[in-house]
């Protein structure tokens, strides 16, 4: 079969454009724009029944339409040229999509954000470099996702990234998906905290640090990166150039005279600060702030989107974050703060005074045999060049650990005990850390991240029945009592949860529908993502099916 790639736009398509809704199985909707309508004849043409092909059509400029074949996983169906599918291959083209169902499915756990209706499928179309026509995207663009649609574009030179750089494409394509799903009740989910210029781009600057990299444990995979580095890195970069300017509120409500790019300047300065407080308060609460920003439509204008912002964060953290608003530089209104200020305060940034100190420079342990609770100060200090690790502190009952960069804030509050007082603070570059416990103190270096997990052990129990062992618990998370594995196939997403007994993950049985199947799993602890999902493990098509029209 010869297909050509893709035809100019027609007369047949503007007619369909202007003609809602859709008619045909074998159309697609990209961008807000359905595709075919009115015009059966045409799009069978191009997309015959039973082809297995779909017509695309994007309506940047040039307008151009396409053809493309379908790669299904659960919620939706990456679109490849002829070209690309016999490139990349039928297992990759699944990989890639099975991934990209993943990033969906992460943006709705974490954010209760969908792209369009609910139970929309999404389509992501890799549009093809046709030669003699311009790309249909800008070329400084990786993609475009419009805002409330179900289908994203995303440029070729992605496809080869993807296998590359994995991390650029996840990043790309949860970028788009956030613009998709930057809707709720009929307004835009982003103007509800961000004010300026580009209240869009400061939703996915914080999309885009936080999702993969934190949420999901992924860490910085370019880079090799743990989560909490990961997120330390992509606050201070995001805030950089508003830091330079001294942080002037202007540049983030208007535009900064000077400033080279006013309107990435305001929306990275606010994703930064965003991703900068989420890995203070952790995910729990990130999750708990969308939910209440979902629900509560705040005031028009900056002064009421700074007030949604201070309350809904400190509502779902329980304490009064207004105090390190102010800090940062946002203006939240009095009469907010005085509200919130009946909260329970929260102050990560002030510094206690110490009864005794240590200095360790690097790696190293250190036992400190204190024989009753004294208040701690923990100073890492950066060698040349920059220390990155992981700060231990092991009391006996229990251990905190987090990681640690020259520069940056660190808060082991989510995970000591109730009633430990502990402070952190930032102070010239270097980290502080204070603890009214005894404690040890370990300095490692950074093992390489993300640590490889291996794929679920499967039994065949009959055509359509598979039964799922999870891996060894990793030795990090040995002992926590709140974990659970999660189970995720490509065919359904998220299929269920399994105990975690006496550090032993109960089997899990899923049913497959007889297409080739992923099955992944992920270690989750207290109802959240606590290690990297697994790699998939196969289950082969369970009957003989058509190619998909690669030939
Ligand atoms: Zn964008």
């Amino acid at each position: 079969m010869s297909v050509r790639s893709a035809v100019p736009g027609s007369t047949f398509l503007a007619a369909a454009l202007a003609a809602a809704p859709l008619t045909i199985a074998a159309a697609a909707v990209i961008g807000s724009h359905v595709v075919a309508g009115d015009a059966p004849a045409a799009a069978e043409t191009l997309a015959p029944a039973g082809s297995g092909l779909v017509v695309v059509a994007s309506l940047s400029d040039p307008l151009v339409i396409w053809r493309l074949h379908p790669v299904p996983s659960a919620g939706v169906r990456l679109l490849f040229s002829e070209a690309d599918l016999a490139r990349i291959g039928l297992d990759q083209a699944r990989e890639l999509a099975d991934r990209c169902s993943l990033t969906l499915a992460r943006l709705r756990e974490l954010t209760g954000l969908v792209p369009g209706a609910v139970q929309s499928t999404v389509d992501l179309a890799i549009v093809p470099e046709v030669a003699g026509l311009a790309n249909t995207l800008p070329r400084d663009h990786d993609g475009l996702g419009r805002v409330g649609s179900a289908g994203i574009e995303l440029r070729p030179h992605l496809l080869d990234l993807a296998l590359s750089d994995p991390a650029r494409w996840d990043a790309a394509v949860a970028h788009e998906l956030a613009h998709n799903a930057d809707v709720v009740a009929g307004t835009r989910f982003s103007s509800r905290w961000f004010v300026g210029p580009e209240p869009a781009h400061a939703w996915t600057a914080f999309v885009e640090g936080y999702l993969l990299p934190v949420f999901a444990r992924e860490g910085d995979r370019t880079e090799g990166l743990p989560p909490e580095s990961a997120l330390a890195g992509a606050a201070r970069r995001r805030q950089a150039g508003w830091a330079a300017l001294g942080r002037p509120w202007s540049a983030i409500a208007g535009s900064e005279p000077g400033a080279a790019e006013p309107e990435s300047l305001s929306a990275d300065a606010q994703g930064g600060l965003l991703l900068e407080l989420a890995g203070l308060v952790g995910a729990d609460v990130v999750r708990r702030a969308c939910a209440l920003a979902r629900a509560e439509h705040s005031a028009d204008g900056d002064a009421g989107k700074v007030a949604a912002l201070a309350n809904h964060w400190s509502l779902a953290l329980g304490a009064d974050l207004s105090p390190w608003l102010i800090a940062h530089g946002w203006p939240v209104p009095a009469a907010t703060a005085a509200e919130l200020a009946q909260l329970p305060a929260w102050s990560p940034s002030v510094i206690a005074s110490d009864d005794q100190a240590i200095a360790c420079f690097g790696p190293g342990a250190w036992q400190l045999d204190l024989d009753e609770p004294t208040r701690l100060r923990i100073e890492v200090r950066s060698p040349p060049g920059g220390f990155a690790g992981w700060l231990t502190l092991d009391a006996g009952t229990w251990t905190a650990r987090r990681w640690c960069l020259p520069g940056a804030d660190t808060a082991l509050t989510a995970l000591l005990p109730a009633g430990l007082p502990l402070v952190t603070a930032r102070e010239d570059g270097n980290l502080g850390t204070w603890l009214g416990a005894p404690c040890a103190v370990h300095i490692a270096p950074a093992p390489l991240w993300p640590p490889a997990t291996p794929a679920p052990g499967l039994w065949q129990l009959r055509r359509d029945v598979v039964i799922a062992s999870a891996p060894a618990v990793p030795s990090e998370l040995a002992g926590r009592s709140d974990l659970t594995t999660r189970w995720w196939s490509s065919e359904r997403g998220w299929v269920g949860t399994s105990l975690v007994v006496g550090g032993v993950a109960a089997p899990f049985a899923l049913v497959t529908g007889g297409e080739a199947t992923r099955i992944r799993v992920q270690w989750y602890a207290d109802g959240l993502p606590a290690w990297p999902i697994s790699a998939a493990s196969i289950v082969p098509d369970s009957e003989p099916v058509a190619p998909v029209g690669v030939n």
